[in-house]
């Protein structure tokens, strides 16, 4: 008809593969095109659908360039419809497991600039959404920006993938051995569930999204309903490095919907292969039993709620009683008491000590200006939390902030309860999600221990201590390990680290699953499985298990951890 090309329908959703179609068919490069053609047909052909606008929009969401906004009559994509336009993107995302550890390593130093050129629009709509200061929106984004190069770095270096190889004996007796060769790969696409408190580092491209494309998994977020316009113009960062790095396009989408229809749907899935979720006991239990239900189970690395027992020794409140009353002032307050490390039960032993640590933490707790929680319906939680644990029987309130409150502020709290009521009332130990705390006053180190046995998984555990004083506490500490995932001397729980030694997990309900971290290089772990290779041609192995070891990367071979390829370990084994 004269026409040189096409300009709308699915095409929409996938540009650049439209005009290298039309490039090389005009340069004559059939074949070349044709093979774009064949991976792109199944795509093109949901243009010839009665729901074809649908369709599109779905598409554009998968590839990051929009939303799945449409307007009345139609409807978004439900039931059968949507998972089959799903399974037909999904197709599309099986290319990126292969990517190099350089190329991963590319695509995510790329997402860490792209974040960062975005500049001051990005930290003011951060505060302006999450009512977080500007100082903690630039250190969360370094953060982010830090999780981000870590895992390019460690991609890089390449041993995390504990690439092991054993070698054939052919003439072993009786039976010869077969070589075998081992190494972790990714599981599958993964859902995460972008966290409230934590808009960059917990959230879009946070530390999920970053360990899970680095494992080799593409990502879907579920963008968290109070920070929408944060998550989007991070999305549309991840998406400029995708296409900048030449990632396969589904390698990232950013989700907005409601968590039981969008986020439901996306975990029920059957090509979803793992979720991440960082909130409310209720959401991440209800996200956990919805993947164990599918007809294949999916793993749930759910970060829930955790109060963060601190257990303070009579000689640490001696001589340092007003020291530890304005730090544990500080860390309870921090960030209007939103982080999961917040210190929510602190331990003590009846005497006068800790009767006079009380009275400073409450002087000190009540000087504090109160701050701007995260969102309205964080703010009536805390508030209704901290009045049913206040009217319990036996619960005296200590501190309080008195002054003038400006709407969505928390006025922060402390309590005080016995050993004998807090043992005996459930209720008491719930998580009050902001600045509050209370302090249970036990009878002896007996009560103190039985106080610890009794309580849930939890992220944290802390132990004030003067000197050797922790020696006497064997039984203490013995219980409070069974309980968390990591222990502070002398410290606060707020604050963590990120590094390979970080653990920030805990058994049930601090984490869905005590053996992993969500926090530092070990996180990656969550999204792969081991997988092995039995006598299989060298050339089909992956490089990482090929004997000349081509990537130079330290693997296990024969028992012995090496650099050395192949022929030198059997010449001479070498440890490095
Ligand atoms: P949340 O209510 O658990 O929501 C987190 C995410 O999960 C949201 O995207 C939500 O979707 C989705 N979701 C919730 N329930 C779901 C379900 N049944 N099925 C599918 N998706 C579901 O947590 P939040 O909004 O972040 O904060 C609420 C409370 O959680 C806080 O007051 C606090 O108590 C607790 N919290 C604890 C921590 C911690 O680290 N311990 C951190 C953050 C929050 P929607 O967008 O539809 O809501």
């Amino acid at each position: 008809m004269g026409s040189d090309g096409w300009v709308s329908g699915l095409v929409d959703a996938f540009p650049k593969e439209t005009v290298a179609i039309f490039n090389l068919a005009k340069a004559g490069r059939i074949d070349e095109a044709l093979v774009i053609y064949r991976w792109f047909l199944p795509l093109l052909e949901l243009d010839i659908n009665a729901f074809l606008v649908q369709n599109i929009k779905l598409a554009e969401v998968a590839t990051g360039l929009g939303t799945e906004y449409v307007r009345a009559p139609r409807l978004p994509l439900q039931g059968a419809e949507r998972e089959r336009v799903l399974a037909i993107i999904a197709e599309a995302y099986k290319v990126y497991k292969n990517c190099t550890g350089k190329e991963k390593a590319a695509f995510l130093n790329a997402i860490a600039d792209e974040i960062l050129a975005i500049g001051d629009p990005l930290l003011d709509l951060y505060c302006a959404e999450s009512g977080l200061p500007r100082g903690r929106a630039e250190g969360e984004r370094g953060r982010t920006i830090f999780q981000l190069r870590s895992f390019a770095d460690m991609l890089i270096e390449g041993s995390w993938l504990e690439a092991t190889l054993d070698t054939a004996i052919p003439d072993r007796q009786p039976l010869p051995k077969e070589d075998l060769r081992k190494m972790l790969v990714p599981i599958g696409p993964i859902v995460v569930f972008g966290s409230s408190n934590f808009p960059f580092a917990f959230s879009t491209a946070g530390g999920d999204t970053a360990s899970a494309l680095a494992a080799g998994c593409p990502v879907i977020v579920k963008s968290h309903s109070m920070h929408i316009g944060t998550g989007e113009m991070v999305a549309s960062a991840v998406i400029k490095a995708a296409q900048k790095t030449n990632m396969p396009e589904g390698v990232f989408s950013n989700l907005i919907g409601s968590g039981v229809v969008v986020g439901g749907a996306l975990v029920s899935h059957p090509l979803v292969k793992g979720v991440g979720f960082t909130g409310s006991i209720k959401g991440g239990r209800a996200l956990y039993d919805l993947a164990s239900q599918r007809p294949e189970p999916i793993p749930v690395f759910a970060e829930m709620g955790s109060i963060n027992p601190v257990v303070v020794l009579p000689k640490a409140l001696e001589n340092e009683s007003q020291k530890w009353a304005t730090v544990y002032a500080g860390s309870i307050t921090m960030g209007t008491g939103q982080f999961c490390t917040n210190p929510g039960l602190l331990l003590g032993i009846k005497g006068e000590d800790l009767t006079r640590f009380i009275s400073e933490l409450s002087t000190e707790i009540e000087k504090i200006a109160p701050s701007c929680m995260l969102h309205p319906s964080i703010h009536a939680d805390f508030n209704q939390g901290k009045e049913l644990l206040k009217s319990q029987s036996g619960v005296h309130t200590v501190a309080e902030y008195k002054g003038e409150i400006a709407p969505n502020f928390a006025s922060q709290t402390l309590l005080t309860v016995d050993g004998k009521t807090f043992l005996e009332n459930p209720t008491l130990s719930h998580e009050v999600f902001g600045p509050f705390s209370i302090i249970v006053l036990c009878d002896d180190e007996a009560q103190l221990t039985s106080i610890i046995d009794q309580l849930a998984g939890q992220l944290t555990a802390t132990i004030l201590a003067e000197g050797t004083e922790i020696d006497n506490y064997t039984a203490v500490i013995a219980a409070l390990q069974n309980r968390v995932g990591r222990i502070i001397f002398n410290g606060v729980p707020t604050g963590v680290e990120v590094c390979p030694s970080m653990i920030h997990g805990g058994p049930y309900p601090a984490s869905s699953d005590s053996r992993f971290t969500a926090v530092g290089l070990d996180a990656v772990k969550r999204w792969v499985r081991p997988f092995s290779y039995q006598n299989w041609p060298n050339a089909l192995l992956p490089i990482e298990l090929q004997d000349e070891n081509p990537l130079g990367i330290l693997r296990l071979v024969n028992n012995k951890q090496t650099y050395s390829n192949i022929e030198k370990c059997q010449e001479k084994p070498s440890f490095v």
